[in-house]
């Protein structure tokens, strides 16, 4: 099918953003949870470094892979107005997968499942409307047996091209940009060490999203649960009236908090959920993992509460027994911190029209590094990267809306230069 291709500049920049993806999807960079130093795994540095020296044979200046992993440069303006930012994560996720990513470009889909070679991978455009959808595209995928990277490797590749083309072509209109690729954004850790006053940007835009048009600027608002059952552990041929098990009120308490609602699998839109994602431990000590998760920050809190008084209840039921529960804030609903400045999204939805596209504005059943920053005073809204499926081994993404997001970077330097300090 001709014309998949969203304009001219896409096309033409389509066959940059493919080759820097499939480089760069093949370097094993997953995160690793509860890390001891930033980066958390060897392999974002190897990205990292190759990032680096293409920015820099790009023609950007004050070109850095600083001691935290995080890759920092600069493409100055040609005109006056605000310094923007441009970010994606370098990082991918320790949920599916990510070593020996073979990838796979499946030219001009045609319709129907694509069997990937390993492991019987299959996509379904029955069970995945958006890829019945790309009828003519490329799609790229991985061989089956592992993820493919698109989250976030998409937008690093059309950050990438993006700010090449752009340099590549002073005669465009840009304001100054500044582009970081950061470390451990999958285990929440992506603004955790990030130099807000060195970036120097008025605001940002993180390229992380999914769905070709997706402007997002509302975020879950995130607290991570960590509850400790402790016990009594006795040999259990000597147990009788003395062993309290703990992994036994650890699912206890599961068991007890709402299953028919309040669950990812049972929530849509703007409902939260509070979801057990690990249990570990023995008889004398379990460790259940929760994450609690709304719009809504009073919702949220209440979420929290009602987990405290489940296990609270359930412990209860066994004087012997300990309970610890350690509540962390992850991340807070950005958009608060982005309406404050409404031409944020305002020269998104101008720059993503300007490339043909409908702005598709629905909130992220998630975080980006953008939730962080923008409540750290980087107002950092979301941008489509044109991946799928993310965090599993049918992740896929469309060369003709990675090519369509790297042409939106370049319409967004057109609409801030055009519109310096408004
Ligand atoms: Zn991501």
């Amino acid at each position: 099918m001709p014309g998949s291709y969203t304009s001219e500049l896409a096309e033409v920049l389509a066959p940059d953003v493919l080759d820097r993806f499939l480089r760069y999807v093949r370097i094993d960079t997953q995160s690793h949870r509860d890390r001891t130093s930033s980066p958390s795994t060897p392999g974002q540095l190897e990205l990292g470094r190759v990032l680096a020296s293409e920015l820099e044979a790009a023609g950007l200046e004050d070109v850095v892979l600083d001691e935290n992993g995080y890759v920092l440069g600069t493409l100055p303006g040609n005109g006056d107005g605000d310094v923007i930012g441009l970010i994606a994560h370098m990082d991918t996720s320790p949920d599916a997968p990510g070593r020996g990513v073979e990838p796979i470009v499946h030219r001009a889909y045609g319709g129907g499942a694509i069997e990937l070679p390993r492991e019987g991978t299959v996509l379904d455009p029955a069970a995945m409307p958006e890829l019945a959808d790309k009828l003519g595209h490329d799609i790229v995928t991985s061989s089956g047996d592992t993820l493919l990277g698109a989250d976030d490797k998409a937008g690093v590749a059309e950050i990438m091209a993006a700010v090449a083309h752009l340099a590549a072509h002073p005669e465009l209109p840009r304001p100054t940009l500044r582009v970081s690729f950061t470390p451990d954004e999958e285990i929440g850790e992506g603004a955790t060490l990030f130099d807000i006053p060195r970036f120097g940007a008025r605001c940002a835009y993180t390229l992380d999203g999914s769905e070709i048009g997706e402007l997002q600027d509302e975020t879950f608002s995130a607290i991570e649960v960590i509850l400790t059952v402790r016990g009594i552990e006795v040999h259990p041929g000597q147990a009788t009236g003395k062993l309290v098990n703990a992994l036994r009120l650890a699912a206890q308490i599961v068991a007890a908090l709402p299953s028919a609602t309040l669950t990812p699998e049972t929530t849509a839109d703007r409902e939260g959920f509070i979801h057990p994602m690990e249990i570990t431990g023995t008889a004398g000590k379990a460790e259940v993992r929760f994450i609690v998760r709304d719009f809504d920050d009073d919702l949220l809190q209440r979420h929290v509460e009602l987990l405290e008084q489940t296990a609270g209840q359930i412990t209860a039921t066994e004087p012997r027994a300990r309970l610890d529960l350690a509540v962390r804030e992850q991340y807070r609903n950005m958009r608060r911190f982005v309406t404050a400045v409404p031409k944020v999204t305002d020269a998104a939805e101008a720059a993503i029209r300007a490339e043909g596209i409908e702005p598709i504005r629905r909130p992220i059943r998630g975080g980006t590094d953008g939730s962080r920053l923008s409540e750290m005073g980087l107002p950092t809204p979301n941008l489509f990267t044109g991946g799928h499926e993310y965090h599993s081994v049918r992740e896929w993404a469309s060369l003709q809306d990675m090519a369509a997001a790297a042409a939106v970077v370049v319409r967004l330097a057109e609409v801030w230069s055009k519109d310096g300090d408004g």
